[in-house]
């Protein structure tokens, strides 16, 4: 079987957000699992390890009335080929997205996967897209390239990462850059909103449609979790997947974290997260205390991740027996409410207001607790994370954290973390307040609560078993 993931950002080329890791890591675990494995991602100006990657050939590519030219590159990495798709004018600029042609630049992209295709004669069974991004290639498929002999065959699955990101665009650009005709607009195969909504179109075009973890799939067909799009959904809902994301133990393991001042196992953990907890909170300014229950939290500063919950209880925790740290940057209104907050507890509250990768792992190490209440969440890595850091999550039952954080259950010992069910600041404090009593009147029923998070088997193993699964049924 030969499957052809395609997206806009895969490590270790380029990453600007989980995307890239899902992209880096599923295609190899395929690879390995002997599926032939392709990735074709843009090339941009900013990505890394350009010195290994090799020029293979050029053609022209016709959108519309343009004719662009089109580079492919190429590199092997752990197995998976790796293709680039050239071109200066759209992707020799710095970052990758937030320009006011990303629709013309995708639109050239999406073109030139379905046209290397053919030039390179390496027709893949399966076509995986990712995100609005690559959308279109759904449609582009099914409405224009599978009527030609060559192309015949393929199926098309489609992965939603986030159903925030649809990609709506004026309908005049389906037939301005992808030649489309606007009937196709008008009967609604890609309309949504009075917009032309790139990712309604590969839910409509594609064969199966799967998402980043199972209880997503099933939000996103309710009101509110679907964005707009739970109808078209509810209509393909026989063909939406959830497959849960996995991390990669290679790189996120505490016996192996280079960054972290001190190494540990499940076996070293209580003295190696000791160390860590000492040493950072030197490093934020916080007072040393091996005692204090220590609670972390990582992440984008925005709405999604439950910056509100978290902001309207922060006296309250505070008023706890605890020390926090919060690192991340974000929305200002949020980034402002959190500066106020640290100033007016300084010997309790660090917030650091920045991207910072090897921070970020100290906290995974050094802490005891891992906040993250999200509003709504596809699958979230940090709380992944954070287990296999033996850092006690506490989340909101929602998307992907519902998924990977199992409820402690203080009559049966059995659980990975703590939850709550419903968006509501006290159900979040009560959560917390549970913890703590749990961290400090039951210790050893704590060391089995992290004894259980680290042992937590959560990497790409069995996820890429279910995509091949899936792949494979559709042939
Ligand atoms: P999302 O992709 O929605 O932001 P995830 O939980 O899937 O959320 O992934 C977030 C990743 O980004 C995690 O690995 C987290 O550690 C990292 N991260 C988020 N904010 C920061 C920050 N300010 N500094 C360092 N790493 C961060």
């Amino acid at each position: 079987m030969r499957v052809m993931y395609v997206a806009s950002e895969a490590t270790p080329f380029i990453k600007s957000g989980g995307l890239a890791d899902v992209i880096g890591s599923l295609p190899k675990e395929t690879a390995k699992k002997d599926v032939e494995s392709i990735v074709v991602i843009p090339k941009y100006q900013d990505m890394k390890f350009v010195d290994q990657i090799e020029y293979v050939t050029n053609f022209d590519i016709y959108m519309g009335w343009r004719k662009r030219y089109c580079g492919i590159f190429k590199a092997e990495v752990d197995g998976v080929t790796f293709y680039f798709i050239d071109n200066e004018q759209y992707f020799g600029r710095p970052g990758l997205y937030g320009y006011d042609d990303d629709y013309e630049r995708f639109a050239f992209f999406d073109f030139a996967v379905l046209e290397l295709i053919s030039h390179l004669n390496i027709k893949p069974d399966v076509l995986q897209l990712n995100d609005w991004q690559t959308a279109m290639i759904a449609m582009l498929y099914k409405e224009r390239y599978c009527y030609y002999d060559y192309y015949q065959n393929i199926k098309i699955v489609f992965t939603i990462h986030n159903i925030l990101f649809q990609g709506k665009a004026d309908p005049k650009l389906l037939e301005e850059y992808f030649a489309l005709d606007s009937y196709l607009y008008y009967n609604g195969n890609c309309r949504n909103d009075g917009c032309l909504n790139m990712m309604k179109a590969a839910i409509f075009y594609s064969d199966v449609i799967t998402t980043v973890s199972p209880t997503y799939a099933k939000e996103i067909l309710t009101d509110q979790y679907g964005e707009g799009l739970q109808s078209i959904l509810e209509m393909r809902k026989h063909d939406l997947y959830g497959i849960l994301n996995g991390v990669d133990y290679d790189v996120i393991n505490p016996s192996k974290d280079q960054t972290i001042v001190k190494k540990y196992s499940a076996r070293s953990v209580k003295n190696g997260k000791l160390e860590n907890k000492l040493a950072l909170q030197r490093q934020v300014g916080l007072p040393e205390d091996p005692e204090v229950a220590l609670i972390g939290i990582v992440t984008r500063l925005t709405e999604q991740k439950g910056l509100d919950l978290i902001i309207n209880q922060f006296e309250a925790m505070c008023q706890r027996k605890v020390q926090i740290v919060i690192l991340g940057s974000g929305d200002r209104m949020y980034e402002d409410a959190l500066k106020g907050a640290a100033w007016a507890h300084q010997d309790k509250v660090s917030f650091q207001c920045k991207y910072d990768f090897v921070l970020s792992n100290r906290i995974y190490a050094g802490c005891d607790m891992f906040l993250m209440p999200s509003l709504f969440e596809p699958c979230g890595l940090s709380q992944m994370m954070s287990l296999k850091y033996g850092t006690i999550p506490i989340v909101r039952e929602t998307g992907g954290l519902a998924d990977s954080v199992q409820p402690y259950n203080e009559f049966e010992q059995t659980g990975t973390g703590f939850s709550f069910s419903n968006y509501n600041a006290h159900e979040m404090m009560d959560t917390i307040d549970y913890a703590l009593h749990t961290f400090y009147d039951y210790p050893d029923a704590w060391d089995a609560i992290v004894q259980r998070a680290m042992a937590e088997k959560l990497d790409w193993d069995a996820s890429a078993e279910q995509y091949i699964r899936l792949f494979a049924s559709l042939l």
